[in-house]
């Protein structure tokens, strides 16, 4: 049980913790033939295509399931059959593409770079020069993994160079780190409800070039992952093919609100970079050490460096600082030893300032000794 009364604070890269208007708005049942709820569709479809400022060129393609499920409709729809595809591979994320490309029987070629080393415009340009079979580039922007950000625009322009396609996995940085699809030419950006949008998790979405996804008919192995025909029913219908998750999206049209009104991607911005900051800067008062270096550091979720001793133990840490109200995440590396605190979500310093006291409590309590 936990001492607290109340949830605890989600401090992992989803699902987050959300608002209670954002709560509230699941208290209703919704029919998925109502024009009621597919205006709701259409308008939260609007209004993410615009967050990327892609009204002129792209359109937005909305998926059930968790967000892998919209990575691999992406790669499924927009990647031919005789397609191939290069991926940048620096963590977790990217492998799971590589693994998706596998089961989908897509041809694809890895470029790898070390899991603290942003993916290079340069190196990704010369594997695309040396190979004029690769169609495709599949980019993840902020590996989640370690909390990575990959230069997106300079890998953009470089893939674009080269003349080829991008989709890009901006799952945990879509309305929080700038994209901007009038100058940043991508085919695809995929994302989903439930990360900084925050929303609750339950529906992906692809947008898309309108002009690659009207070329991408028949591409698909699978019909519930086939974006193209549930583009085109939805244009045709208003409505999803096959059961929406409602709740999920009037939920996400609550947080689209709050996200303007909060003051739109500079103000998500803002508050995320002060909560990463109030974490590395009150982690390190702990002793605590970040993983990567600062200027690669996204300010969506932080590595951290386990402490070392005898008396640290994972699962027991992250035991009692549940108790205490808040849930960490176990890191995802395999050479170190690490554990990720995330920064995104319905968040402020004030919460961060209490996620370290309750850290802090934790290690003395463990008898961990930190540097510092
Ligand atoms: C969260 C996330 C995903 C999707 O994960 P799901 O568990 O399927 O929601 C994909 N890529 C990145 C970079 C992510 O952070």
């Amino acid at each position: 049980m936990y001492a607290v009364d109340r949830d605890p604070l989600l401090l992992t890269p989803g699902p987050l913790t959300t608002s209670l208007r954002t709560k509230q708005a699941m208290l209703h049942d919704w029919g998925s033939w109502d024009a009621g709820f597919n205006t709701i569709t259409a308008d939260v479809c609007r209004q993410l295509v615009a967050i990327a400022h892609g009204e002129d060129s792209h359109v937005c393609v909305p998926l059930q399931g968790s967000g892998t499920f919209s990575v691999e409709a992406a790669l499924g729809t927009l990647v031919p059959r005789h397609g191939k595809v290069l991926v940048p591979n620096n963590g977790a994320y990217c492998a799971r593409i590589l693994k998706i490309l596998g089961y989908l029987g897509r041809e694809a070629v890895e470029l790898r770079f070390a899991e603290d080393q942003p993916a290079d415009p340069a190196a990704i340009e010369a594997a695309l020069a040396a190979d004029p079979a690769i169609t495709h580039v599949a980019q993840v922007h902020c590996e989640t993994g370690t909390g990575i950000l990959n230069p997106l625009a300079e890998i953009a322009a470089a893939v674009a160079r080269q003349g080829r396609e991008l989709i890009v996995d901006a799952m945990s940085s879509f309305a929080a780190l700038d994209i901007d699809l009038r100058t940043t030419p991508i085919t695809a950006l995929v994302a989903a409800s439930g990360k900084c949008l925050e929303g609750v998790p339950g529906m992906g979405f692809v947008i898309v070039r309108q002009s690659a996804l009207e070329a991408a008919a028949g591409n698909c192995h699978s019909l519930a992952m086939d974006l193209h025909d549930q583009w085109q029913y939805m244009q045709k219908t208003t409505q999803w093919r096959f059961t929406p998750p409602t709740h999920v999206v009037v939920a996400l049209h609550a947080a689209l609100a709050q996200y303007a009104e909060e003051g739109g991607l500079n103000a998500r911005h803002a508050r995320y970079a002060a909560n990463c900051a109030a974490l590395v800067d009150g982690m390190a008062g702990l002793g605590l050490k970040p993983f990567l270096a600062p200027e690669h550091q996204a300010p969506i979720i932080v590595t951290f460096h386990a402490p070392s001793g005898p008396n640290y133990d994972f699962k027991t840490f992250y035991a009692a600082v549940r108790d205490k109200g808040f849930i960490l995440y176990p890191g995802k590396l395999t050479e170190v030893d690490t554990f990720r605190v995330g920064c995104i979500g319905a968040l402020t310093t004030q919460d961060m300032a209490k996620v370290i006291d309750a850290v802090g409590a934790t290690l003395r309590a463990m008898n961990v000794a930190v540097d510092g």
